[in-house]
């Protein structure tokens, strides 16, 4: 079955609407779809219409941000139920901490005599949750930079004059949630954390312990390396392979986005984490 478990509409930093995701999707030849926003749902209901509609089958989903040991890791939770209270009063919490950043990022960067970011950057999420996203494509429409990921390099990554520390929840709270929602967390992008050999084996049984079910072997930011890789310590940790693209958008540049369902394969030793919602 052609999957694709990590994707993203304006809702959050995406750039299309959720049915035009699934259009998308459907181009590509996906049969099992998940729209999974940065800390939130808004655009599952209307991704679950266009992919009924289209003939997909469709996974609510939801991309969770957490700090772990200082950095920033992203949950993935599946087949979520979005009515769930638990899920929605820590996504609620997540967007005020999101709130509260975008207001240091522009006080941050207007000190570097760089003023109105955040205007900027609200106007291009169009009353969606801001993201640094949003940031980078407000500087690159300003020509401060000529890319988005030379605005991560420049003013919003690490060491950056518009980086802002920022401390999410705790890796095991969100998957709390996700459980809380019968949904199935899956660690997302394992590859892109920069971590020691030691730390990252700390992660995966940290997470494993927490709850955690799955974790991303092929992805949209991993090289066929680091899937093969990751395929392996799925196996040694005991824990289930998930694929996703990570798309935001067809035009997007910068990162490492693919279209959607445009993947390789999992590697045959992994157990899909789909095979729950295949049958
Ligand atoms: P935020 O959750 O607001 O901190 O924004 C993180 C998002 O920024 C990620 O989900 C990516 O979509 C995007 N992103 C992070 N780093 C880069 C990068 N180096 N180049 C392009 N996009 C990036
Ligand atoms: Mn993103
Ligand atoms: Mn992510
Ligand atoms: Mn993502």
């Amino acid at each position: 079955m052609r999957c694709d478990l990590h994707t993203h509409s304006f809702h959050s930093d995406g750039i299309l609407a959720p049915a035009e995701v699934v259009a998308h999707a459907l181009e590509g030849g996906v049969e099992l779809l998940a729209l999974t926003d940065h800390d939130v749902t808004d655009g599952l209901d209307e991704a679950r219409a266009a992919a009924e509609a289209a003939g997909i089958r469709f996974l609510p989903g939801v991309e969770i941000s957490t700090t772990w040991e200082g950095m920033t890791i992203h949950i993935v939770g599946l087949g979520i139920d979005p009515a769930s209270t638990i899920l929605q009063a820590g996504l609620k919490r997540l967007r005020d901490i999101r709130h509260e950043r975008a207001a240091e990022i522009d006080r941050r960067l207007a000190k570097h005599r760089i003023p109105g970011t955040l205007a900027g950057a609200a106007a291009l999420a169009r009353g969606a949750i801001v993201s640094r996203t949003h940031f980078a494509r407000y500087l690159l429409s300003q020509g401060y930079v000529t890319g988005i990921g030379q605005a991560f390099r420049r003013y919003l990554g690490r060491g950056c004059p518009g980086h802002t520390p920022t401390v999410w929840v705790p890796i095991e709270e969100a998957i709390g949630w996700i459980r809380a929602a019968s949904g199935v967390a899956v660690l997302a992008h394992p590859a892109r954390y920069k971590l020691s050999s030691g730390k990252r084996r700390k992660l995966l049984a940290e997470f494993k312990a927490g709850g955690g079910h799955a974790i991303e072997v092929v992805s949209g930011a991993h090289s066929p390396d680091e899937a093969r890789r990751f395929a392996q310590f799925a196996q040694e940790f005991g824990l289930e392979a998930s694929l996703g693209s990570d798309y935001h958008g067809p035009f997007e540049s910068g990162g490492s986005w693919t279209r959607p369902g445009c993947l390789a394969p999992l590697p045959p030793e992994c157990t899909p984490v789909w095979h729950r919602w295949a049958a």
